[in-house]
């Protein structure tokens, strides 16, 4: 009855009364648990993490495991961006990608750094942000060969401009990186962000004709600004004309924006992927939206 008491009084907006009440049953032999989960709840809402941290460790004293004791540690480690903590405590339907990502961004031991990439990799293979920070660290460490492994099966999961880009900077000689962009996306052609980063790889290498067909072809997939625009240099080099470029122009200027990545939440643009949203400070909010896909990481936040 005190517990029905407790919920009623925070029901009609009597803060006070209800701590009072859910103190009472966190001191009471059998219900502490009860009690404490109470306070959390109510300590949370006013925003005393401090608080929040105490009882927390006082109920884990109880029942370590209890899975509602869980999801208040894990939003407690997101409020402090203990991205670690977050990671242990994450289950498999929580974002640890985004966890283990963020925490691999901020260790400084080389080997601890790779293990986190790694396990956001694993974690969500689609995840271009994951896949390309673990390429890079491998590479840092001259595990080259895995590196090139890692780009292509993120490719072959979901092709992603940030991909195409680490690839060139593991691999800076055009003609190189030409040969194992095409091993990279093999059996993807004729999808925009492959063509498009065909159409890159080519123009850097210099093979006019085969660039000029794979924008053309990506131009036509995306409609979007990018491929336009690359499209356009590309002819320009190949000395095409005033009219065509013309065309080019007017037709870049009705083109669809560039994708970037999006907050779910404020619904800010955002050049690169971050855990924490820089516009309103959502965690795991930012999905990349782009003409070729809309990549719904596996981004959601435990709701208790
Ligand atoms: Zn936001």
């Amino acid at each position: 009855m005190l517990l029905l008491a407790a919920q009623a009084a925070r029901l009609a907006g009597d803060e006070t009364e209800a701590r009072r009440l859910f103190g009472v049953l966190a001191r009471m032999e059998g219900a502490e648990l009860l009690g404490l989960r109470g306070l959390i709840q109510e300590a949370e809402a006013r925003g005393d993490w401090d608080e929040v941290a105490r009882l927390a460790e006082q109920a884990a004293w109880f029942r370590p495991g209890a899975p509602w004791l869980r999801a208040e540690r894990l939003r407690f480690a997101l409020h402090r961006r203990a991205w670690r903590e977050a990671l242990a405590l994450a289950g498999p339907d929580q974002p640890r990608a985004v966890f283990a990502l963020a925490a691999a961004a901020e260790e400084t031991h080389p080997r601890r750094a790779l293990a986190l990439a790694r396990t956001a990799f694993a974690s969500d293979p689609r995840f271009a942000s994951a896949a390309a920070t673990y390429a890079r660290l491998l590479a840092a460490r001259r595990r080259w060969r895995k590196a090139l492994r890692v780009l292509r099966e993120a490719w072959q999961a979901a092709p992603h401009p940030e991909l195409a880009a680490t690839l060139a900077a593991l691999v800076p000689d055009p003609m190189a990186r030409w040969a194992e962009l095409r091993r990279m996306v093999a059996g993807r052609e004729g999808e925009g962000e492959t063509e498009f980063a065909l159409a890159e790889a080519a123009f850097a290498a210099g093979l006019l004709g085969e660039a000029r067909q794979h924008a053309e072809r990506a131009a036509e997939l995306l409609g979007e600004r990018r491929a336009l625009r690359l499209l356009a240099d590309i002819e320009d080099r190949l000395g095409v004309g005033l009219p065509v470029l013309q065309a080019r122009l007017k037709a870049l200027g009705e083109a669809k924006p560039d994708p970037a990545w999006r907050c779910r939440s404020c619904g800010a643009e955002q050049a690169a992927w971050a855990p924490v949203c820089p516009a309103c400070g959502e965690v795991a909010s930012l999905v990349w939206h782009s003409a070729a896909s809309a990549v719904p990481a596996r981004q959601n936040i435990p709701a208790s």
